[in-house]
């Protein structure tokens, strides 16, 4: 009797799922370049690559560059496959099924189970695995299977090699930072570098606006010594090493001049 009744549940459960209709597959993310706003990189496509659909970004002078994530999800991978495949790489959960792939980094900028936004800086570009260069191999999978990228719903160009323009995050484009100087004004330079003309000054305790950072001159202020240098202006730049930021190096998502 026991068996019976087990046996007519289990068949109107049975029916009940053949007649509910299939779960509606949930939209992709909308996935943007996995680099800061405003920053341009190269995207290699090829058929000989592994997985096909992956793109390789390159930039000039690349090694080190922040990668950010390309949509919101929380990191489901950290790993570390020493000098075999991906290398370091980290993995992306963005729910429905959506997964994306960054390999060949650095170093890591984030940790297992981390919710992460639009422009969250994940880690850093390299070589390690089995690169030949400072690259980053990105992937965008769906239920683990490798699928065409697409960056704003466009598909990426199969097969060949196209720039592509991030507008990842932009809506907080800007940083602001302090100027700490113990006193004296800052002076202010026409590029990014004291060999640059002085064209003006700032005072001790100025709060400036940050539109892009780049390298230039190493200098040795009150926060150390840095190669960086802040745009606060058009043509009107100052040495990081003399601004609070908040960040010890580049500004996460602030673009690079
Ligand atoms: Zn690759």
């Amino acid at each position: 009797m026991g068996k019976r009744w087990f046996s007519l549940i289990a068949a109107g459960l049975l029916a009940v799922g053949t007649l509910l209709p299939a779960a509606p597959a949930m939209a992709a993310p909308t996935f943007k370049l996995p680099f800061p706003c405003g920053q341009s990189w190269s995207g290699q496509t090829r058929t000989d690559h592994s997985p096909a659909y992956a793109v390789d970004f390159n930039r000039t002078d690349d090694l080190g560059d922040p990668v950010v994530a390309s949509a919101p999800g929380t990191v489901d991978r950290v790993t570390d496959l020493g000098g075999t495949s991906y290398g370091k790489y980290v993995r992306i959960d963005h729910g429905g099924g959506y997964t994306t792939y960054y390999a060949h980094l650095n170093g890591f900028n984030v940790s297992v189970g981390q919710s992460v936004g639009y422009g969250k800086v994940i880690g850093w570009v390299g070589s390690t695995g089995g690169s030949s260069g400072p690259h980053l191999h990105y992937e965008q999978r769906l239920n683990g299977a490798d699928i065409q990228v697409r960056f704003n719903g466009s598909l990426a160009l199969y097969w060949g090699t196209k720039s592509y323009t991030s507008d990842n995050n932009c809506s907080s484009t800007t940083g602001s930072g302090t100027v700490n100087t113990s006193g004296t004004a800052l002076t202010v330079r026409s590029g990014p570098g004291t060999g640059y003309d002085a064209v003006g000054t700032v005072a001790d305790g100025t709060r400036v606006t940050i539109y892009c950072q780049t390298s230039g001159t190493s200098v040795t202020g009150t926060y150390g010594t840095s190669s960086i240098w802040d745009r606060i202006g058009t043509g009107r730049y100052i040495a990081d090493a003399y601004v609070y930021t908040g960040s010890d190096g580049y500004i996460p998502n602030v673009p690079r001049c």
